[in-house]
């Protein structure tokens, strides 16, 4: 490669705003996000933002239908 023309790709801390930390690789001195795999519904299980209800669950709810996905 040429030299001087490349940004310095290292390993480097990842902070989440839910206090987990994590390393990965970039050519950034930190990264700081909002949300991690530790932190985010879809990595653990808890579904704190799907359950906010939709137009699709008051429908559902307004009729009595249940909320499974008929195949
Ligand atoms: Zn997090």
């Amino acid at each position: 490669m040429r030299t001087g023309i490349h940004p310095n790709y290292k390993t480097i801390t990842v902070s989440c705003a839910c206090g987990n930390t994590f390393e990965t690789g970039s050519v950034k001195q930190e990264i700081r996000v909002e949300t991690c795999s530790e932190c985010h519904p879809f990595y653990t299980g808890r579904q704190k933002f799907a359950e906010a209800g939709g137009r699709v669950d008051r429908f559902n709810k307004k009729y009595g239908l249940k909320n499974d996905v008929q195949q």
